[in-house]
């Protein structure tokens, strides 16, 4: 059997039209049989990483995951793909469990997701002896090391596999892992010789924002109100923030439900499937919520609260837009929520402990008062070069700034710090430049010093702001203790030798509603009053199906389909996400949805450009045996004719034209037409059904149509249909060459 084309299955299976960065490469690596160490973010598209090379394998690829509550909607995802996949775990009852293991071993099955625990299940080890296993992937693979957050014991038995199937390549995945946690899976795994992959951990789609804590629950409203279709997550600091901001929005009529660890089991189980169904737009959480859900469409977090981490608010963050749509972060920043965590640090009893929180928390409120580029700070604190200016997408590039002349204010602050002795914080510089008579100020004989009260014509927020600026320049350096006194730097003890001029970039002084994410990033101007009405169609076909609405389609599905308003399957068809499963089972309502309103909005359809993919071009490659039927047919002989010449199947040929047309290709197929009244007959058959089975149609016409006929007209409609959308203004791309 010739080798399926990975290009092809990423279209037919998953209904993608391209890759995601570093996704051919793994594939390629383990269909060569070689192992392989992926690290990429959340969202980055993990799991398609093993999924694809699954199904040009010849045995099974089993999954291990610690993830219980993920693997059923992973498998849904899968079988709504048309993909032979399932899971063992210990909420599947052991007869049934039996049932899989026996598809599995039978071949049947392509996929098999597994818990770690199952390795040491009584009769697990026969069904790995008789399994043939071509593929072993290792999801979350940092739980095998101590080093990392989230140890499993049960990780160290998965050394076994590889002892049990030699030939089967390893793929070790994981979003979170350290140079040592690396080495460490490596080392437990046994895997030295696998290559390694490392993704950017930026998430492009992803608008980083810091609002001042005032009057947040109004700011946070609004938030929710211009998010509103979309889903949310509100992460808070305690068990009773989530419960009473939940009951808040519910008076606000916001529908919220609240989680954390102390509500009961079946209670958490339930808002979480609530919320990953869109039954529930809102949870508002503690961060015991994230871990165990996969949904794609979050396309907001809130912090409510300072978190305590950046690592953790990275990973919160993580869980906005994994479907790589626009998304946003926005952390509310106020000095008493720094003042509680303080508090809490200060309890802790152990000094190395309560020091390292220290300093995780000064690097979150740096963050959180940074006049940079947030992103730029996030990846380099997790050890990313980040080399562009500006990012775009975080509320410091989008803030408009104006340069100003800052020289003479700058030598003020310079003095003042050197003048104090470099022991103090901006808190305090700032009093003593401003003339503040604080205690401390006093006591000190600060307001004896030449620099005491110079600076009359800035407030004290500028000030703060002259500071961070200063420190930005490299002019002055903050300490790591949790002190932060200031000091100046050689560079700074240089300028104020040297009196050059010095410009720097503040925010322009205009209060500015919150910024917009930059347009263009991956955006389509889709039709709001379309994407709605396919948002419940989706819904409503996911209750019946009894499955979360994002297994039926995306929302990238949905926009795109807003936006080109297909009504054909054939361009149906190149809509992002829509694979030959979905295409069969889901073409005929979300057309007749997008058909209606079009024409009660007046909306035409337009091209979707298709990118020449390598499949493509090879159809039309000199001497493939799709160009050779081409020249035939072009040089105007009759399929029968082409099929007596090249000794193929007429169906054969006819699957060329097919596969031609598909490609973009115009054929003069006219002249293989049925007569007008016959036409016309097939037409309407297609018409009617709304369907592309050509056994629906012929169910309709009778026997007395070929199934020869029925191909050739369905093939002659999608390239008709294609002319006249080319034709109503909209052409997209060159005609093929
Ligand atoms: P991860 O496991 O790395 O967090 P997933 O595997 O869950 O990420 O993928 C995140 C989302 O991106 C999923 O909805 C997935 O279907 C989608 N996705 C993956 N690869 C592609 C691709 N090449 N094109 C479009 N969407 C993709
Ligand atoms: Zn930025």
């Amino acid at each position: 059997m010739r080798k399926p084309d990975i290009h092809d299955l990423l279209k037919t299976r998953f209904g993608y039209d391209e890759f995601r960065p570093l996704q051919v490469d793994i594939i390629q690596t383990v269909l060569a049989g070689r192992d392989a160490l992926v690290l990429m973010p959340t969202g980055g598209g993990k799991s398609l990483c093993y999924q694809l090379p699954a199904l040009c394998l010849e045995g099974l690829t089993l999954v291990v995951s610690p993830l219980i509550a993920l693997m059923k909607d992973q498998v849904d995802a899968l079988r709504a793909n048309g993909v032979a996949a399932a899971f063992v775990n210990s909420t599947v009852p052991a007869s049934e469990a039996r049932g899989i293991l026996a598809e599995a071993r039978s071949g049947r099955l392509k996929i098999l997701y597994i818990a770690p625990e199952r390795l040491a299940v009584p009769g697990f080890s026969e069904f790995l002896g008789s399994a043939n296993v071509s593929l072993i992937a290792i999801d979350e693979a940092h739980c095998i090391s101590e080093w990392g957050h989230d140890f499993r014991p049960d990780y160290r038995n998965l050394r076994v596999l590889r002892e049990r199937f030699p030939n089967a390549p390893v793929m070790a995945l994981t979003a979170t892992a350290t140079a040592q946690v690396r080495d460490d899976i490596v080392g437990q795994l046994a895997i030295p010789e696998a290559r390694q992959f490392v993704a950017s951990f930026d998430r492009k789609n992803l608008t980083y924002t810091v609002r001042p804590k005032r009057r947040a629950f109004d700011a946070l409203l609004e938030l929710l109100r211009q998010h509103a279709g979309g889903s949310a997550i509100v992460y808070c600091l305690s068990r009773q923030n989530t419960e009473d901001l939940a009951a808040d929005l519910g008076d606000e009529g916001i529908r919220a439900l609240p989680y954390h660890a102390g509500l009961d089991a079946s209670r958490r189980r339930d808002t979480q499937d609530r919320f990953i169904r869109d039954e529930v737009p809102v949870v508002t959480a503690t961060i015991a919520f994230g871990m165990g859900i996969d949904k794609p469409d979050v396309r907001l977090i809130v912090h409510y609260h300072l978190p305590k981490t950046l690592e953790g608010y990275y990973q919160e963050t993580g869980r906005a837009g994994r479907d790589d749509l626009p998304s946003t972060c926005v952390l509310f920043y106020g000095a008493s929520d720094r003042h509680a965590l303080s508090g809490f640090i200060e309890q802790i009893e152990d000094e190395t402990e309560r020091e390292r929180a220290w300093q995780k928390l000064r690097q979150m409120v740096r963050y959180s008062e940074l006049h940079t580029c947030r992103r730029a700070f996030l990846l380099d604190y997790f050890g990313e070069v980040y080399d562009q200016a500006t990012c775009g997408n975080c509320d410091v590039c989008l803030t408009e700034r104006e340069e100003f002349d800052a020289t003479e204010i700058a030598q003020k602050v310079l003095s003042a710090i050197i003048r104090t002795g470099e022991r103090f914080g901006a808190a305090h510089i700032v009093q003593v430049l401003r003339g503040g008579r604080a205690r401390r100020v006093l006591a000190l004989g600060h307001d004896r010093l030449s620099v005491y009260g110079i600076v009359r014509d800035h407030d004290r927020a500028e000030l703060h702001e002259i500071v961070s600026l200063l420190e930005n320049a490299g002019l002055v350096r903050r300490s790591a203790d949790q002190y932060q006194t200031l000091a100046v730097t050689p560079g700074g003890r240089e300028f104020l030798r040297g009196r050059e001029p010095l410009t720097l970039a503040r925010v322009k002084r205009v209060e500015a509603d919150a910024p917009q994410p930059r347009p263009g990033l991956d955006h389509l101007d889709f039709d709001r009053g379309l994407f709605e009405q396919l948002r419940d169609l989706r819904f409503r076909l996911a209750q019946a199906r009894n499955v979360p609405p994002y297994v039926v389609f995306g929302d990238r599905s949905l926009q795109e389909m807003a936006h080109y308003a297909p009504q054909s399957c054939e361009s149906f068809s190149h809509i992002s996400g829509v694979g030959r499963v979905k295409l069969d089972e889901f073409a005929g309502e979300f057309l007749e949805v997008i058909r209606g309103y079009a024409e009660s909005h007046g909306l035409v359809e337009r091209r979707k450009p298709q990118r020449e993919t390598r499949r493509r071009r090879n159809l039309r490659r000199e001497g493939s045996t799709h160009r050779q039927t081409l020249d035939l047919f072009l040089g105007g002989l009759s399929i029968a004719d082409i099929s007596r010449r090249r000794r193929l199947a007429a169906a054969t040929i006819m699957s060329h034209l097919e596969d031609l047309i598909a490609a973009d290709v115009t054929l003069p197929l006219e002249r293989e037409l049925p007569a007008p009244e016959r036409l016309t007959r097939i037409r309407e058959a297609f018409a009617t059904t709304n369907s592309r089975s050509l056994a629906t149609v012929r169910g309709l016409l009778g026997d007395d149509y070929s199934y020869d006929e029925l191909r050739l007209v369905r093939a002659w409609l999608d390239q008709q249909h294609r002319r006249n959308v080319d034709a109503s203004g909209h052409t997209a791309e060159a005609p093929p060459s």
